[in-house]
């Protein structure tokens, strides 16, 4: 189901040589003019950077309003979130 999220990465992290391990955090889904997308909200467990991706090559910065307006199903209350 989430294959196609595996080619993706993390650029910070790429280019300090690091391995990315991206969490998916939300699935929304869109309707575009090219009809529905699936959108992923996408956080990096090594740096904390958050991205959403539209399509498999590509992705930008989510700014923390629009994360918690779509992310917050789950608050960060486990003790281990950090
Ligand atoms: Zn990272």
């Amino acid at each position: 189901m989430i294959d196609s999220l595996f080619t993706l990465y993390c650029e910070d992290c790429e280019v300090e040589g690091r391995p990315s391990r991206l969490w998916v955090r939300a699935e929304i889904d869109l309707a575009t003019s090219r009809g529905p997308e699936t959108q992923h909200y996408l956080e990096c467990m090594n740096c904390g950077f958050r991205f959403k991706s539209c399509m498999e090559d590509h992705m930008e910065a989510v700014d923390d309003e629009e994360w918690q307006r779509f992310v917050n199903e789950s608050p960060p209350s486990l003790p281990s979130a950090r």
